[in-house]
């Protein structure tokens, strides 16, 4: 099919190649300027000359030659007659008629590029996937990608790319979306922007579409959620509402998929030019702003690069929001000196006159201008949903009420999370076994047995059954969110999350973090300000996840059997403690003078679909899954080969002669005989792996534990949780001899810690844990570096810095605390 092939940009030709053009994706003063020229849909023009470093290129077109820069030609799109001559030659076999170029040129016409932007929730998402029949994500709370999601659909003989943007409250620079947004919007230029808007909020959602309006490109707005505002009775004019602002306005129902049909249909008609009420209106700022837009763009029009890629007022008000990565962008541009100094100009008298920000001063013309169009177009039910959902908040939100509530939904969530969970846990735990245990039998001994059984399975199937307990509080979690629970948790935990520097809504991937802290880390990007995510990540690690209860568990059913879930929790709330003294602290070192001043919103109660939270809560858990598979793999294959290697390892006994005097003796009883010749498996298998590499790595570190009270084997088992921390256990377990070819090692392990002896050093022959031992070494295992996968996830959130960072300081300051407890413990 014609419409299939790639698509041409005039620059992409060749000498002496002819293009006939099928759209201008430019706008402002550069689409008039190429207008003028000639460069209309449909017209011909040949390339003179493009060299390929050659700028600009020269074109022909309507017998008089013309130069174009190739970022300009870029904009153009063109279908290439010598494009058109290949299908013909396999096609037609005959001379090109004109009649096929026209058809190519149509079609290419007929190829518009929507991009969909609104708030969170707005319901993007649903109508994304409705008009295209994928099945995208919908939910915005956690964990959401800054990522686009594109898919193409056909109405009227059009085909229509549309692309799922991230939500957005508006298109400042407060936060990566807002950001990507906006460079999406000005840099790949859809032909069409489709504003959809929550009916059921409609003066913040009207924000964004002013926005928009500043930025002179077409729009459609759907106003989504159409059935809600219809329910609560409201009357909206919104007809009235679009001639006033110049855009169309198209009522959906997107989960019913209601006014889709005709929402596409007016995307077509906007795109055509053929639309009576699409227009460019502008707001009006009132007379100070207007004389300073004014100003500007007189400047602006002075600069013809900026002025060709820039829509002059747009600009103009972007300076005078005076946003920061804006003016960078400005500053890329010759000359753009004089430009960027009568701004700051402007904006000190502005801000002189209105004794506030310039960036207020618009928002507030902006809010003025939304309340007034609202006014004469909307009335509002008196009774009605949201007054419904204030009785639920009375309680909800109850300053006192609010708490114990709220406590009791957490308990529930973990309650479910860990007993609910344990059944699939041990399932799974079985099949791992059973898996491993027929792996073993049928392959032959040697490395690739061994990768496969104490590499993989040991370290990535150790984290796979979690897998039920993370699907479980995701499922607790989406379902919060999905009904609108989860902003009042923010809500009643903002008082107190202000407290320590930080924003109610940290306490979401804060919670999260008790599950794992990967998904935790992921989801500290519903944060508006970065400062508040970073600050967020770097306490996430104190959060304990589930990765470190087996490790907890083991140490506490061994040293502390009569008070165990006393000293469980005493480890979560010094978590807990300690997340909030670093909180303190790193807000006064490093964010010191800052604090955005944030609304937070309280979307109406929603009845959430199961469908939509499965889905959620799968999105969520595959985010954790991927990581698992590809960090925790690695990690755990390193790990493996590190303890496996090196192969020719000096035993200091004959092993093997041990073994077949065992074998050989007749005194001995059968089962007797087995028992003896696999506590002398294991000892070999202790003593290779002292002396393999990590061993060796071990007693590297040995000075630096021995002041903690541990032997060399703690030192490696601490090493090895660096790839999970649940490894931990599984590492004591192969160095401290127990038995793990039989399941019930954990019995065996425990007991085993509590024999476990220095075997050299100066303490050789004295006990190596004690309660002491185990407490600091649960607090240095809460503390220290939180796992790789963790790392992975806050360097793709903040950057390598920050990674590096949170590496370094958990795992001295877990040093510290260990120290400290050991030592001070020792005293009495
Ligand atoms: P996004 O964040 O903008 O992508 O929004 P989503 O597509 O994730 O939708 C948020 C929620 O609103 C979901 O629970 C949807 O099922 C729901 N929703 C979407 N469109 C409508 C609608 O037209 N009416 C109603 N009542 N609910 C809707
Ligand atoms: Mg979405």
């Amino acid at each position: 099919m014609v419409t299939q092939a790639r698509t041409t940009y005039l620059s992409d030709l060749q000498n002496s190649e002819i293009g006939i053009i099928t759209k201008v994706i430019g706008h402002g003063a550069f689409r008039k300027r190429i207008t003028e020229m000639g460069f209309v849909k449909g017209k011909s023009v040949k390339v003179i000359k493009n060299a390929p470093l050659q700028d600009p290129i020269e074109y022909e077109i309507m017998d008089s030659h013309v130069s174009l820069r190739r970022s300009e030609a870029r904009l153009i799109e063109v279908v290439s007659t010598d494009n058109s001559n290949a299908i013909r030659e396999s096609k037609f076999n005959g001379t090109i008629t004109d009649d096929t170029i026209s058809k190519i040129v149509a079609e290419k016409s007929r190829t518009i590029n929507v991009a969909l932007v609104g708030n969170p929730n707005s319901g993007k998402t649903t109508l994304f996937n409705y008009a295209t029949g994928k099945h995208e994500r919908v939910g915005n709370y956690g964990g959401v990608t800054i990522d686009t999601k594109e898919a193409h659909l056909k109405q009227d003989g059009y085909t229509i790319n549309v692309t799922d943007l991230p939500g957005t409250y508006s298109i400042s620079e407060y936060s990566p979306e807002e950001l990507f947004v906006r460079r999406h919007i000005t840099e790949e230029m859809p032909d069409v922007v489709v504003n959809i808007i929550d009916s059921s909020n409609l003066e913040r959602n009207l924000f964004l579409t002013s926005q928009l309006m500043d930025m002179n490109i077409k729009v459609v707005i759907a106003l989504n959620m159409y059935d809600e505002l219809e329910d609560k009775g409201d009357k909206f004019n919104h007809a009235e509402l679009g001639k006033i602002i110049g855009i169309p306005i198209v009522t959906t129902v997107a989960s019913k998929g209601e006014g889709i049909k005709e929402l596409f249909s007016k995307i077509i008609d906007v795109y055509e030019d053929r639309d009576p009420v699409s227009r460019h209106a502008h707001i009006n700022y009132g007379a100070n702003i207007e004389d300073a837009v004014k100003h500007l763009k007189t400047e602006i029009k002075k600069n013809k690069l900026i002025y060709d890629q820039f829509y002059s007022r747009y600009a103009a008000i972007k300076l005078i929001e005076n946003d920061k990565s804006f003016s960078e962008q400005i500053a890329q541009y010759p000359n753009s000196h004089e430009l960027l100094s009568l701004a700051q100009k402007e904006i000190s008298i502005l801000e002189e006159e209105y004794k506030e920000k310039s960036e207020t001063v618009i928002a507030d013309a902006k809010y003025g201008f939304i309340s007034g169009v609202l006014k004469e177009t909307y009335q509002q039910e008196p009774v009605n949903r949201r007054q419904r959902s204030h009785a639920i908040d009375m309680i909800l939100t109850h300053k006192i009420w609010g708490f114990p509530v709220f406590i009791f939904f957490l308990w529930i969530m973990f309650q479910l999370t860990f007993s609910l969970g344990s059944y699939p846990m041990d399932w799974i735990d079985a099949g791992v076994g059973l898996l491993s245990g027929f792996l073993k039998n049928i392959l032959p001994e040697g490395s690739l047995r061994n990768l496969l059984i104490d590499g993989i399975f040991g370290g990535v199937g150790g984290v796979i059954v979690f897998l039920p307990n993370i699907l479980i509080l995701f499922f607790c979690i989406s379902l919060m969110e999905d009904t609108g629970y989860m902003a009042r948790a923010a809500f009643i935990m903002d008082k107190l999350m202000h407290k320590i520097g930080l924003h109610g809504k940290s306490f979401i991937p804060l919670i999260m973090g008790f599950g794992c802290n990967v998904p935790a880390v992921m989801a500290t990007r519903t944060l508006e300000n970065r400062k508040d995510r970073i600050l967020t990540m770097l306490i996430l690690p104190f959060m304990s996840c589930s990765a470190r209860l087996p490790v907890y568990v083991l140490l506490i059913s061994a040293f502390f059997p009569n008070n165990q879930g006393f000293v469980l929790l005493s480890i979560y709330i010094i978590g807990i403690a300690l997340a909030i003294l670093v909180a303190l602290l790193f807000k006064k070192i490093f964010f010191a003078k800052q604090d955005v001043p944030f609304v937070m919103e309280l979307p109406p109660y929603r009845i959430p679909t199961l469908r939509n939270t499965t889905i959620h809560m799968w999105n969520k858990s595959l985010q954790y899954l991927t990581k698992m598979g590809t960090v925790i793999l690695t990690a755990s294959i390193l790990i493996w080969a590190l303890g496996h290697f090196p192969r020719d390892t000096k035993y200091s006994k004959d092993y093997n002669a041990l073994s077949k005097q065992i074998s050989a003796n007749v005194s001995l009883q059968d089962s007797e005989k087995k028992i003896q010749l696999a506590q002398i498996d294991i000892a070999k298998e202790s003593e290779r792996m002292q002396k393999s590499y990590i061993g060796q790595l071990g007693h590297l570190i040995v000075p630096v534990i021995q002041p903690l009270g541990w032997d060399w084997k703690i030192g490696v088992s601490i090493i090895t949780g660096l790839a999970a921390k649940e490894i931990v256990v599984g590492s004591m377990g192969v160095l401290y001899q127990s038995d793990m070819a039989a399941d019930e090692n954990s019995v065996n392990l425990k007991d085993k810690l509590q024999q476990q002896v220095f075997t050299d050093g100066p303490r050789i022959g004295e006990k190596v844990f004690s309660p002491l031992v185990a407490y600091s070494l649960m607090l240095f295992i809460l503390i220290y570096f939180p796992c790789v996968a963790v790392i992975a996830a806050i360097k793709k959130e903040a950057n390598w810095k920050w990674a590096t960072f949170t590496m370094i300081y958990t795992t001295v300051l877990a040093w510290f605390i260990a120290f400290a407890v050991y030592q001070i413990g020792n005293l009495f």
